[in-house]
C-alpha cells in the first residue's frame, strides 16, 4: 500500500474532457491530459483491501491493488508487468470498460471509488511511452497450426495467447481491417483507432498471421480449414441486431444502429467517402437506452442533427444505489455518458407504436405512448397509459436495443458446431461439439463486453493449447469462473 491515508487525503479526480460544444467538431478522444502528479494521488487512494472486491469484480481477474502500488511508486516496468499478466490491452479496457472493477471498489461503500479504470490506461500509455512494451515472440515453436476466425478483442485475444504459447496463428476477418467493433463499432470519439493499430503491428512482429478481407465461410470453405488448420477458434461475435418488429419499420430512414456507426468509422478510417446515413439537420430518434444508443447520439452530433431523442422502455433508473442494490453489485443507477452531455434528450417508460412516412417511403414520426410499469404475479410487467399516445417528428430512426446472438449464415453448422434453442453455440469449457473448434467472445456468451471478450479469448486460448499439447502453462483463472461460466453456455 502507497499512501496510509491517500483515500482520506485524496478525492477521487478524473480528466476532464473538452467543452461539448468544441468536441462534437470532431471525433477525437474527448479527455484531456491527465498530470502524473494527479494519477499518483489517485493511485494513493487505494487502501490495498485484505479482501479486494476489485479484483473480484473484473472479469479478466486484473490485480489491481497490485498495480495501484506499483503507479503510487513510479515502478512502471512493474505496474505494466502486473497489468499483462491478465489483460492483453489494457490500452483497449482503460479507454472503453465499463469498470466493473469500480463499482466493486471497497472505498465505494461510502466515497468515490478508485479511479481504477484512468490507472489502467495510464499505465499502458506510460508503458508505451516507455517502450516498456515491445515485440516478444515466442523463444520456441510448436510446429501447430491454429486458425482464429474473426478479430475483435476475443480473437485478438486468443490469438496473442497461442502466438505466445508457440503455435503458428493465423487470424482471418471478414473485413478489411481487423479489430471487429473496437475498430467498425465503438465510435473514434471513445477509441481512436491508431490505438488498435499500435497493436496490430507489435502482434504481427511477434509472428502472429492477420488475413483480412477473408470472409471464412465464403472466401475460405470451413471444411479447407479444418484440413489445414490442427485447431480452430470462432470469435465472429453476435452480429444478428434485435428487431423492433413494428409497422413502418421498413420506411426510409429507419435503421439498425450499426449500419450508421460501422459506416461512421469507414469514413474517419478513410474507407469511405461520406456516410451514406447522414443525419444532418434531421430529427433522430433513437430506439434503445444503452451505450449503443448513447454512440448514435455522440454520432448524430456531430453530424449537426435538428434534435436528438433517445427512447428507453423501462423506467429511468435512481440517481443513487437503492437499499434493492448495494455494494458491491453492479449500480443499476442512471448513467450519463459524455454522449449525453453533448445533448439528447432521453425518455423512459415509452413504448413505440409505429413509424409514420411519406409517399417516398420515407419515415416522417414515430408514434409513442407512455407505460406504468407494475408488478404483476411476482413479475414487473406494463400498462399502456390511456390519453398519452402522440407522434414525433423523425426523420431518421436508429435501432439500438440489443443482439440476438452469431450471424445465421451456416458458419456453425459448416464447422459442425451445434447450437442452443437461443441461437448461441454449444460449448463446455469453451470446446464446441466439434473437439477441433473452439468458441469465444460475444458469438459464445452473447453479446456483451469488450473486457469480457478479452477474458473469453484467453480463457479458450487455454483449452486449445491443452487439447493440442496435453496441458498448457498459459495462465489462467481459477475453476470457480468456470462453474459461472457453463452456467452462462446452458
Ligand atoms: C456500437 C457498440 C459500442 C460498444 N461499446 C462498448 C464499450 O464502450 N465498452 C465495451 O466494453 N463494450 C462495448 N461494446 C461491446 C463490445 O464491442 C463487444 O462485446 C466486443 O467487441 C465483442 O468482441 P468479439 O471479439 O466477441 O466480437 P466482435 O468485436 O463483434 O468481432 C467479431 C469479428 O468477427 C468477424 N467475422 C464475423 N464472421 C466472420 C467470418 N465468417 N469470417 C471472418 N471474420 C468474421 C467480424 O467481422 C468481426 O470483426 C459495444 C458494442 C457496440 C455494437
Ligand atoms: S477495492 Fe478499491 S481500495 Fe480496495 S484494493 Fe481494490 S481498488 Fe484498492
Amino acid at each position: 500500500m502507497g499512501a496510509k491515508e491517500g483515500f482520506i487525503q485524496f478525492k477521487r479526480e478524473t480528466p476532464v474532457s473538452r467543452d461539448p460544444s468544441e468536441r462534437i467538431n470532431d471525433y477525437r478522444e474527448i479527455y484531456k491530459p491527465f498530470s502524473e502528479e494527479k494519477l499518483n494521488h489517485q493511485a494513493a487512494r487505494c487502501m490495498d483491501c485484505g479482501v479486494p472486491f476489485c479484483h473480484n469484480g473484473c472479469p479478466l481477474g486484473n490485480v489491481i491493488p497490485e498495480f495501484n502500488d506499483a503507479v503510487y511508486n513510479q515502478e512502471w516496468g512493474q505496474a505494466i508487468d502486473i497489468l499483462r499478466s491478465t489483460n492483453n490491452f489494457p490500452e483497449f479496457t482503460g479507454r472503453i470498460c465499463p469498470a466493473p472493477c469500480e463499482a466493486s471498489c471497497v472505498l465505494g461503500i461510502n466515497k468515490d471509488p478508485v479511479a481504477i479504470e484512468l490507472i489502467e490506461k495510464s499505465i499502458a500509455e506510460k508503458a508505451y511511452e516507455l517502450g516498456l512494451i515491445k515485440a516478444n515472440p515466442p523463444k520456441e515453436r510448436t510446429g501447430k497450426r491454429v486458425a482464429v476466425v474473426g478479430s475483435g478483442p476475443a480473437g485478438l485475444a486468443a490469438a496473442d495467447q497461442l502466438n505466445q504459447a508457440g503455435h503458428e496463428v493465423t487470424l482471418f476477418e471478414k473485413d478489411a481491417k481487423v479489430g471487429g467493433l473496437l475498430r467498425y463499432g465503438i465510435p473514434d470519439f471513445k477509441l481512436e483507432k491508431w490505438v488498435i493499430d499500435r497493436r496490430i503491428a507489435l502482434m504481427e512482429e511477434e509472428g502472429v498471421i492477420f488475413s483480412p478481407n477473408t470472409e471464412v465461410g465464403k472466401s475460405i470453405k470451413a471444411d479447407e480449414i479444418l484440413n489445414q488448420f490442427d485447431a480452430v477458434v470462432l470469435s465472429t461475435g453476435a452480429a444478428q441486431p434485435r428487431s423492433l418488429n413494428i409497422q413502418g419499420d421498413k420506411y426510409k430512414g429507419v435503421h439498425f444502429a450499426m449500419e450508421f456507426l460501422g459506416k461512421q468509422n469507414r469514413v474517419i478510417g478513410g474507407e469511405m467517402a461520406e456516410n451514406p446515413i447522414s443525419a444532418q439537420g434531421k430529427h433522430v430518434i433513437i430506439i434503445g437506452g444503452g451505450d449503443t444508443g448513447s454512440d448514435c447520439i455522440g454520432t448524430s452530433n456531430r453530424h449537426g442533427a435538428a434534435s436528438i431523442t433517445q427512447l428507453e422502455l423501462l423506467p429511468k433508473p435512481p440517481k443513487q444505489r437503492t437499499v434493492l442494490n448495494p455494494w458491491p453489485e453492479w449500480p443499476m443507477t442512471l448513467k450519463t455518458s459524455s454522449s449525453h452531455e453533448e445533448g439528447a434528450e432521453r425518455i423512459f417508460s415509452i413504448l413505440t407504436k409505429k413509424f409514420t412516412g411519406n409517399e417516398a417511403g420515407e419515415v416522417t414520426g414515430l408514434t409513442l405512448v407512455d407505460i406504468e410499469w407494475k408488478e404483476k404475479g411476482g413479475r414487473m410487467a406494463f400498462e399502456e397509459i390511456p390519453g398519452t399516445e402522440r407522434t414525433l417528428p423523425c426523420d431518421l430512426a436508429f435501432i439500438a436495443i440489443g443482439y440476438l446472438g452469431p450471424a445465421q449464415n451456416g458458419l456453425l453448422q459448416a464447422f459442425g458446431v451445434e447450437t442452443m434453442e437461443n441461437s448461441l453455440p454449444k460449448s463446455k469449457n469453451y470446446q464446441s461439439t466439434n473437439p477441433k473448434v473452439f468458441l469465444a467472445g460475444d458469438m459464445r456468451r452473447g453479446q456483451s463486453l469488450v473486457v469480457w471478450a478479452i477474458s473469453e479469448g484467453r480463457e479458450a486460448a487455454v483449452k486449445v493449447d491443452e487439447y493440442l499439447m496435453g496441458s498448457s502453462s498459459l495462465p489462467q483463472k481459477d475453476s470457480s469462473f468456470f462453474e459461472v461460466e457453463e452456467q452462462i453456455a446452458g
